[in-house]
């Protein structure tokens, strides 16, 4: 066996701390598979834009482990970007993207693999715990995946991050999607093929911190939505029929009122409420329009996803 089997991809934005610990813990995990995997995996890191040492230490584990290689951004383009990067760059038949932080515990590598050799092409991993994140983080991701199955064709299986074994075929297709917005659990929705889960308790992260906060989440969020469904951009069309229709009879309403009992003068209130009512809705979606329109701007320019500005091994 000497086509390369399995591919890791690692991104890492600012983690020298837990580059170390992740190729300490992962290469024997690889190497005991009892798999051809075994002999033929590498890792990939895709250094996305990191100002601490991760570079360095990325250069150190290649030149102690060939097995071990690295692209590095010439700037911070993002998670998404980066395992789009890690897809263009993998060369295994089978592509895990992996945290570096090991909340994830590549012990289920293994697991994968079998499933893999079974003939799935998609393993995701599916988390049996949240108590690692947050309440309000859990709240909002729950609240999420509800918003999005529910307006999407596309489900999204709860409480699975990009933790998941990819066959090549399905690392092709998304490789293929020429769009610049990269949900990447929105992708491999699209995608389909046979797919099956295992599931796994996620850790606490032992090194580092957090690379996410709430804006990064809340601007994830959207691009998930927007780039899964266009029914926000269809519901105001439905709602604007809805009102204007209620407007009719109400209006229908006014004039049979004022022939049988005069001009009222008092309607503040009721015209306050509509003019404010409508306003809002108006403004809203709008809102709604530019973040689509936003996006086809995005997509029209046509740039790189990211750009390498270093390759630290392979050939
Ligand atoms: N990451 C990245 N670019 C970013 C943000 C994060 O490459 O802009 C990497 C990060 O180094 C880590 C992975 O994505 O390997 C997941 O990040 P993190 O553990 O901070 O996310 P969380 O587990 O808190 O959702
Ligand atoms: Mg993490």
């Amino acid at each position: 066996m000497s086509a390369m089997q399995l591919s890791l991809i690692v991104p890492v934005m600012n983690e020298e701390a837990a580059v170390g610990p992740f190729a300490e813990r992962v290469v024997p995990i690889l190497e005991g598979l009892a798999d051809p995997a075994a002999t033929a995996f590498e890792i990939l890191f895709v250094d996305d834009g990191s100002s601490d040492a991760t570079l360095a230490q990325l250069k150190a584990l290649n030149a102690t482990d060939p097995r071990i290689r690295a692209i590095s951004f010439s700037r911070n383009f993002g998670k998404e970007a980066a395992l789009s990067a890690g897809l263009d760059e993998a060369k295994g038949a089978a592509v895990i993207p992996l945290d570096v932080d090991l909340q994830d515990p590549p012990e289920v590598i293994g697991e994968m693999v079998a499933k893999w050799r079974e003939g799935y092409d998609v393993v995701y991993g599916v988390r049996d715990n949240r108590e690692t994140d947050s309440l309000p983080k859990r709240l909002t991701a729950d609240l999420y995946y509800r918003a999005h199955n529910w307006i999407s064709r596309d489900k999204i299986p709860e409480h699975a991050g990009d933790f998941r074994l990819l066959d090549r075929r399905v690392v092709e297709v998304i490789r293929s999607m020429p769009e610049r917005n990269r949900f990447m659990k929105g992708l491999f929705a699209w995608a389909g093929f046979k797919q099956t889960a295992v599931s796994y308790h996620r850790e606490e992260r032992k090194v580092g911190r957090t690379k996410f906060n709430y804006v990064k989440l809340w601007t994830l969020a959207i691009d998930g939505i927007t780039s899964a469904s266009t029914l926000p951009l269809r519901v105001w069309s439905y709602l604007g029929g809805f009102v204007a229709l209620g407007a009719i009879v109400y209006a229908l309403f006014i004039v049979v009122r004022t022939l049988a009992f005069g001009i009222e003068v008092p309607g503040y209130a009721s015209m306050m409420v509509a003019i404010l009512f409508l306003g809002g809705l108006n403004l809203l979606s709008l809102g709604v329009l530019g973040e689509y329109v936003g996006r086809i701007l995005t997509e029209v320019k046509g740039r790189p996803l990211y750009i390498v500005r270093e390759r630290i091994g392979g050939e």
